[in-house]
């Protein structure tokens, strides 16, 4: 899958040649409908266990032991998913269905809304620094530093001349992690403008859900090929080697869960995790154990 969803680096990624419906990667031999569905849902959860068992590895390894304190990037191994999207993309969904998986003691999740005050007054880089998972987390972004290559743009926030100076200081920044020990998974979760219509309305038409509606979707919603154009350049320019980009089509919720745990998955393989070994003498400890008595008694009681 990391393969397979991989963008293309280069001036701006081909967004409108991928379908936010299709499910690039799912087994064919699935059947077709609701079958199929059922049957992400079951990977899911099957893959959502052997990410625990990964992030327990992980946050295990980082488990400082006595002795002489690693270093390198071993030392800082931790993981970061980044997650993008257009407003109601699915990324809050992907965190409660994937990151849910994993154990909240060993997770890192972090949102980004309009830089406050005190942000404004450092690079936009700053915020994002003092967010990142320590060492043993998996972290997750929902929004991130692209932002400010994204709404930053669209809303012309800043002048075109500085959010064009960010793709190189972000790759500049994300190669500074990736040295550092951080894995990084950027991921776009690509829906379509009528289904982002669609969820909008549920939005709108359920009264449980109207906390979730903003109506600056709308306004961010009517400059779409904008967004689009920014994100196509974000990804095409912001994919490295050590920071890669994935486009996930988003319109189904059950794929695009499906395709992130399996880029999890596939990112912590290339980790080669494993369990650390003991900093004692496992026989000799266990004969202390065994030996010990019983409360000690007293005045008789
Ligand atoms: P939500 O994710 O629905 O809570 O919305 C967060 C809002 O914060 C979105 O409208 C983003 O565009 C906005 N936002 C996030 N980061 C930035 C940024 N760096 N500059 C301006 N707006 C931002
Ligand atoms: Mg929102």
């Amino acid at each position: 899958m990391r393969e397979l969803l991989r963008v293309a680096s280069g001036d701006a990624v081909d967004l409108a040649a991928v379908d936010p419906r299709s499910t690039p990667g799912l087994p064919d031999r699935q059947v077709t409908g609701e079958d199929r569905k059922a049957w992400a849902r079951t990977q899911v959860e099957l893959l959502g266990a052997g990410l625990g068992r990964h992030q327990e590895m992980l946050f295990a390894s980082a488990k400082a032991p006595a002795g002489p304190a690693p270093s390198g990037p071993a030392a800082g191994r931790r993981v970061l998913l980044v997650l993008q999207a257009m407003d109601s993309g699915g990324k809050d969904g992907t965190i409660k269905r994937v990151a849910g998986a994993m154990n909240p003691l060993g997770l890192h999740i972090r949102s980004f809304g309009p830089p406050t005050k005190r942000e404004l007054a450092h690079d936009f880089l700053w915020r994002i620094r003092r967010a990142l998972p320590a060492a043993g987390y998996v972290g997750v972004f929902n929004r991130s530093h692209y932002e400010d290559v994204l709404v930053a743009r669209v809303e012309s926030l800043v002048p075109e001349a500085t959010w064009r100076a960010r793709y190189d200081q972000i790759n500049a920044f994300e190669r500074e992690l990736a040295d550092d020990g951080l894995t990084l998974v950027k991921v776009m979760l690509h829906i379509s403008h009528e289904e982002q219509g669609k969820r909008l309305l549920a939005r709108l038409d359920d009264p449980r859900k109207h906390w979730k509606y903003n109506p600056g979707d709308v306004d961010a919603r009517a400059r779409w090929n904008d967004y689009q154009a920014a994100y196509a350049e974000a990804l095409g320019r912001c994919d490295t080697d050590a920071a890669p980009w994935f486009l996930v089509p988003a319109d189904r919720k059950w794929y695009r869960d499906w395709a992130v745990a399996h880029l999890l998955r596939e990112t912590f393989d290339t980790l080669g995790l494993g369990y650390p070994a003991a900093t004692f003498d496992v026989r000799r400890e266990r004969e202390r154990l065994l030996g010990t008595r019983g409360p000690v008694k007293v005045n008789g009681r």
